[in-house]
């Protein structure tokens, strides 16, 4: 099935929800990753990603576990495709080597310059330069629903928030069908984009547009990422945040979390109002902080407690 398939079947809750995961890093890693899995399994997320990283194993390991999403789960898998460093034919290979395993939904996206995301881009000679290329090339390689990136706060290489409009436009005329925001923490930036959307292309602004957004469980980490990402913590959040982290040098994971979880139901109840078709949540290979926000705004969460870890 298709993204778009799935976000209008029947859910739990009062709006369908999805989950990314990463490549996990070790076996410890990995087993938390699972133990997650199984947790979501209970709670029938729409669909379920997995992103792609810049090294060979890492790569390898989101190749592998998004096939073993795909064969061994109820879940339905995305798997997250960059440029970086892949010519066309290796991207070919890779997209085939997923449909070999039933894997049908591509997220395309061009990624970043490995080691430093802010740095110069260079594409591969034999690569493609931009992510709505790679949306062409897998459309043409077979029956495959691709989904793309956007950004309420803009791309960080885009000129300006219309230059950035037009290039969501471009891939999703290119065949996209869909496309999951970066991460934000102010509802008001993703109806900035919605509503440039809907201005420069009706059409187009009717595929979901799907809002990304994590629980924070970290002060520092959320900071880290936000410097990474050219998305900000609006002040009236990062002071809430910074009053439960506390005065020392360590922070009060406890009250950080308890904030965390409620800026997230906070922003998904809103999102909800304002009729997102999904919630897309970053989870970090954990269950936990996305399950609580869940049962938060409704969703019974009771049959998620796991039963046994899976070795
Ligand atoms: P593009 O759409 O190609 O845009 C890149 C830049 O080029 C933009 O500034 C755009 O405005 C500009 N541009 C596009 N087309 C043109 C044109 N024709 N002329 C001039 N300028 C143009 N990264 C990973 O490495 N792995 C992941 O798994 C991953 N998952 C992600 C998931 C989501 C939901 C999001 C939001 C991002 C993800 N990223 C991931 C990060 C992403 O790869 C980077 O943000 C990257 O810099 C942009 O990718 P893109 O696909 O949007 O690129």
């Amino acid at each position: 099935p298709s993204i778009v398939d799935r976000l209008s079947a029947p859910h739990r809750g009062p709006v369908p929800f999805s989950v990314e995961f990463f490549p996990p890093r070790d076996d410890e890693g990995e087993m938390r990753l699972w133990r997650a899995v199984r947790v979501f399994e209970r709670l029938g997320p729409a669909f379920v990603s997995m992103t792609y990283g810049a090294g060979g194993s890492t790569r390898d390991r989101t190749v592998r576990i998004t096939g073993e999403l795909a064969e061994q789960t109820t879940l339905l898998p995305v798997a997250h495709l960059t440029a970086v460093n892949h010519s066309i034919d290796e991207l070919r290979a890779l997209v085939g080597s997923y449909a070999d395993r039933g894997i049908t939904n591509i997220l395309a996206l061009r990624g970043d310059p490995p080691g430093d995301p802010l740095g110069e881009w260079h594409a591969h000679p034999e690569g493609v330069e931009y992510a709505q290329e790679l949306v062409r090339l897998i459309d043409e390689l077979g029956d495959f629903h691709v989904g793309v990136a956007s950004f309420p706060e803009g791309h960080h290489r885009a000129r300006d928030l219309d230059h950035d409009t037009e290039t969501l436009v471009g891939k999703l005329r290119a065949g996209a069908e869909y496309s999951i925001t970066q991460m934000f923490f102010d509802v008001e930036h993703y109806l900035r984009l919605r509503d440039r959307l809907a201005a420069a292309d009706p059409e187009q602004a009717a595929k979901p547009l799907i809002p990304g957004i994590m629980p924070i469980t970290s002060l520092a980490s959320v900071r880290r990422m936000v410097e990474l990402s050219n998305s900000v913590i609006p002040p009236s959040v990062d002071a809430r945040l910074a009053a439960a982290a506390g005065p020392g040098d360590e922070e009060d994971r406890a009250a950080v979390r308890a904030v965390g979880i409620d800026l997230a139901t906070e922003m998904a109840e809103r999102l909800i109002a304002e009729g997102a078709p999904c919630l897309h949540f970053c989870s970090l290979n954990f269950a936990k902080a996305t399950s609580e926000v869940l049962q938060r705004l409704g969703v019974d969460v009771s049959a998620a407690v796991p039963v046994a870890t899976p070795s």
